[in-house]
């Protein structure tokens, strides 16, 4: 039985609701995927589910590719925000937790669009040869090398995905940090930027941001839904660490939607009415 106040989260404020932000060209969509499968993870709901099917993700990179969009990294993002460059037709593409099914499955339809992606690992999932949870594969540290060499960016998503609000001070620091030193040493990357596990505003405290800002993280990836523009971003020293996203599996006419702010520009010209 999904529970009625996530139910209300997703029906009543999110993410319609949240849509009405910054014009196109100044607000760049980050979207957020998991696992590109048929693998439902034991969830029911449509809501709960992480997976996005191979075909609905296919689809929805083409239908971005022939509109004229290109990807970028996050730190580049940031960087054509900050210099008020037109960002009409750019997206980020964010993939969480690590599951091989994005070597398998997501990385031949990157290619073939030209598009780049960054992935948010949980390392202690990340082994030699691929540990397989709740039916789910995970990368080895041999693909992740892989994947970077042909352009993937990866970030921290904590050593055993904890919610970070529920931990105690040393044990969030050490997810962070610990799973932070792994990445730079398994990548020979700077690892600027990190994603919540789970995201949503009760999973996270006030204390991560802090964390993060001390050991040289540029931003951090919340599961709350908007898009990342110069004035979310600027608008407190916490703002880098709390950027929303876009997480929406399937309905292809409101994934179009959400990319073009289309869906925005008609409820602004409803409520004017
Ligand atoms: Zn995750």
């Amino acid at each position: 039985m999904p529970r009625l106040d996530r139910l209300a989260t997703l029906y009543l404020t999110s993410p319609l609701v949240r849509l009405f932000g910054p014009e196109p060209g100044v607000r760049v969509p980050i979207l957020m995927y998991h696992s590109i499968s048929h693998n439902l993870f034991g969830m029911s709901h449509p809501y709960y589910h992480i997976n996005t099917l191979p075909s609905v993700f296919s689809e929805q990179m083409r239908c971005l590719r022939n509109a004229g969009y290109r990807t970028t990294g996050l730190a580049e993002a940031w960087a054509g925000l900050s210099a008020g460059a037109d960002l009409s037709k750019v997206v980020v593409l964010t993939f969480g937790n690590g599951y091989r099914d994005f070597y398998t499955d997501a990385m031949d339809v990157l290619t073939q669009c030209g598009f780049s992606a960054t992935l948010f690992l949980v390392t202690s999932r990340i082994r030699q040869t691929s540990l397989r949870v709740a039916g789910a594969d995970y990368l080895t540290w041999r693909d992740v090398r892989q994947l970077q060499h042909a352009g993937i960016q990866f970030g921290s998503h904590t050593v055993t995905h904890p919610v970070m609000s529920q931990l105690d001070d040393a044990s969030a620091r050490r997810e962070i940090e610990d799973s932070w030193l792994r990445l730079r040493t398994e990548t020979s990357a700077a690892i600027p930027a990190f994603c919540y596990p789970n995201g949503g505003v009760a999973d996270i405290s006030a204390r991560e941001p802090a964390i993060l800002r001390a050991l040289g993280f540029d931003t951090a990836l919340t599961a709350t839904t908007g898009h990342a523009s110069v004035s979310a971003w600027h608008s407190s020293p916490d703002s880098p660490f709390l950027v929303p996203r876009f997480g929406y599996n399937g309905n292809p006419a409101l994934f179009k939607q959400i990319v073009t702010g289309i869906l925005r520009a008609r409820l602004a010209m409803r409520l004017d009415r």
